[in-house]
């Protein structure tokens, strides 16, 4: 049988180190509460802080500033574990992965200093905020508006879909600081949200799959933040600053879309090894054997692509288009390989007590966030 778990070209022994550990942790200590923040619509708080403790929320983010010194193989790895768990509950791709590296790359040393380290103990959760109920895949019509007004910015609008919402200590959020200016008008704001007067959460939003993490609607009623909580320090730079980490984030979730696939995959395998009909199992039947055969073909073909693509963002060397391409394949090809395997399980395939089951109804929303896959092909195409 082939290992779809094979040590990766870009894993160093660091890294594999810290692999082993984490999926000790994650089977821990993730997997059976997994049910209950799928109940609750949230992960505990507790959670966060136990992950913080292993160095799994800013696995690459600086010691400096709190987090574990490594490079992308260990966000990349913390986003395949949990792929490997069938967990989406806890959304440590947004807090880690997406948010930490805007704090990295866009805010000064001492707002670095005091962000970071609440963020890698997981003292705080973080979350961004850019779509809104009227601008998704065209951000730049968002109508959040943030006025300079002394030494602060007033924040005005709403935003929806915001993952890890609900609990967010720090969000940051996509604004315009000047309306007739179009995306060269928006800015990125840092929100601390204790004691923000007028910044206000809406509802846990219902969904139909990822039920365990939590997706919130945000209200900003005249909300103040200090002018110094612009990320770059100058207006207008938001739309290049979220351009810039777009390819990461895409990335991210391509990470994730190839491990549950090849997760998919392993679990069918076993069950219809075991699963008996007409005398024998379903593995042992043409058409079934066929259909594995394919979805094996298709998750390790689309491995070595993206073992490219994530050494060379570890190089610094991944494009926007390549990032795009590996979100828009691996998350189609989540699609298809999850459902044929819902299929091969019959009956259970569609019980949520079947981890196959869970794993499906959370594929589907693979394909629309980070950008949808009709948005990554514009991406590719513009290089023609
Ligand atoms: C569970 C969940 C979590 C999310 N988390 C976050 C978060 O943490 N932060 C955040 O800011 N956002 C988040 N989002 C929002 C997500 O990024 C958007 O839903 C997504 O970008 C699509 O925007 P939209 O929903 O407004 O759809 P629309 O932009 O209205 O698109 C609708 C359809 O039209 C298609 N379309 C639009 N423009 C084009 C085009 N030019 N060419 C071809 N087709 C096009 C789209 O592909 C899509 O199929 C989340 C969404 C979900 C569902």
């Amino acid at each position: 049988m082939i290992d779809l778990r094979s040590r990766r070209p870009w894993e160093s022994d660091e890294a594999a180190m810290f692999r082993t550990a984490l999926r000790r942790f994650l089977e821990d200590e993730a997997v059976p509460r997994e049910e209950t923040w799928r109940a609750q619509h949230f992960v505990d708080r507790a959670f966060w802080r136990k992950a913080g403790d292993i160095g799994a929320l800013l696995p690459s983010v600086p010691e400096d500033y709190g987090g574990s010194g490594g490079d992308f193989a260990f966000e990349a790895i913390v986003g395949e574990e949990l792929g490997y768990c069938g967990l989406t509950s806890f959304q440590q791709i947004i807090h880690g992965t997406i948010v930490a590296h805007y704090l990295l790359a866009y805010a000064t040393p001492a707002q670095k200093a005091v962000w970071l380290p609440k963020m890698a103990t997981g003292e705080w959760i973080g979350a961004i905020g850019m779509t809104e109920p009227g601008a998704g895949s065209d951000l730049k019509a968002l109508r959040t508006t943030a006025r300079r007004d002394g030494d602060s910015y007033v924040i005005n609008g709403s935003k929806i879909f915001i993952t890890n919402g609900m609990q967010a200590d720090l969000i940051i959020v996509a604004c315009s600081t000047d309306p007739s200016r179009g995306a060269k008008g928006i800015s990125l704001l840092v929100l601390e949200t204790h004691g923000a007067n007028g910044f206000s959460r809406g509802r846990n939003l219902k969904k139909i799959g990822m039920h365990g993490s939590d997706t919130a609607e945000l209200f900003f009623e005249d909300v103040r933040v200090p002018a110094e909580n612009l990320l770059g320090g100058i207006e207008g730079q938001g739309f290049a600053q979220m351009m810039g980490q777009l390819p990461q984030e895409r990335l991210g979730v391509a990470v994730g879309a190839q491990a549950m696939s090849e997760h998919g995959v392993e679990l069918t395998l076993a069950y219809t090894r075991e699963r008996k009909v007409f005398g024998g199992s379903i593995l042992d039947l043409q058409v079934p054997r066929h259909v594995l055969a394919d979805c094996l073909r298709e998750v390790r073909v689309s491995r070595a692509f993206m073992d490219d693509c994530i050494a060379r963002h570890i190089r610094g060397a991944l494009s926007a288009a390549d990032a795009s391409m590996a979100k828009l394949h691996t998350t189609e090809m989540q699609s298809r390989v999850l459902d044929a395997c819902l299929q091969l399980h019959g009956g259970y395939g569609f019980m949520e007590e079947y981890p196959i089951a869970r794993m499906y109804a959370d594929t589907r929303v693979q394909r629309i966030y980070a950008g949808a896959n009709e948005i990554m092909k514009e991406i590719i195409a513009r290089t023609f």
